[in-house]
């Protein structure tokens, strides 16, 4: 959505005006930080919608930093990174990271991304439209993506809702690991499915109230999940 302010976290200059370039064309606002510590002082000033992150950076890396925000908040953030032997890392459980793109890129790329994760991380409300999923002892809110569960308001990260919504839509239908990571993370060429794995035991961590015989996310041996009302 246009208004929606980006913060470019990337110590090489040419990189960072480019991407800029490409984003403020797109029509979104836009704020640079060239290592961590700046990246810090800007999310707690400025709140950006999304952050583009690099990596490799100078006295706090992609790393540190991803896990400092995540500590505050669930701001998406697409990481850019030359190492494709990090991609598993960024993308998936210990970083939570949004998205990846692997450099070289083309800052067209960066806007479509940017685009996708804004609308997948932060539908305005009324846009998707999408009313509350009502169950005998659960309620899933898509707009204000809180689970109440008899009363209880239960705080999951984006990922974790996306997840629950994605089950909880289609009751008692099975969805495969790499079906759960298309949908939720839609990257699913170069995550390992046992993100998916670790993403629903820390669910039934959170909404069953025995995680270890659940009643709601229910395993279905060789084939994958499905949500039981
Ligand atoms: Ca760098």
């Amino acid at each position: 959505m246009p208004d929606d302010l980006i913060l470019i976290v990337e110590d090489e200059p040419s990189i960072a005006e480019v991407v800029g370039l490409y984003l403020k064309r797109a029509g979104y606002g836009v704020i640079f930080a060239q290592d961590g510590i700046e990246a810090q002082d800007k999310i707690e000033t400025k709140s950006p919608n999304l952050i583009v992150m690099d990596l490799m950076l100078p006295i706090i890396d992609g790393f540190e930093l991803t896990r400092w925000l995540r500590a505050r908040d669930d701001t998406p953030i697409i990481m850019l990174t030359a190492r494709r032997d990090e991609v598993d890392r960024i993308a998936g459980l210990e970083m939570g990271a949004d998205d990846y793109i692997l450099k070289p890129f083309s800052p067209q790329e960066v806007v479509s991304r940017v685009r996708a994760v804004l609308r997948r991380t932060n539908p305005k409300p009324g846009e998707s439209g999408e009313q509350p999923l009502e169950f005998p002892s659960m309620t899933i809110d898509p707009q204000t993506r809180l689970v109440t569960i008899d009363g209880r308001e239960i705080v999951l990260t984006a990922k974790e809702f996306d997840t629950l919504w994605l089950l909880a839509q289609h009751p008692r239908q099975v969805f495969t690991r790499n079906h759960v990571l298309e949908r939720v993370w839609g990257i699913s060429d170069y995550i390992d499915p046992s993100t998916v794995t670790v993403h629903i035991r820390r669910l039934r961590e959170k909404i069953e109230p025995n995680p270890s015989e659940p009643q709601h996310l229910i395993t279905v041996w060789g084939v994958g999940y499905k949500f039981e009302p």
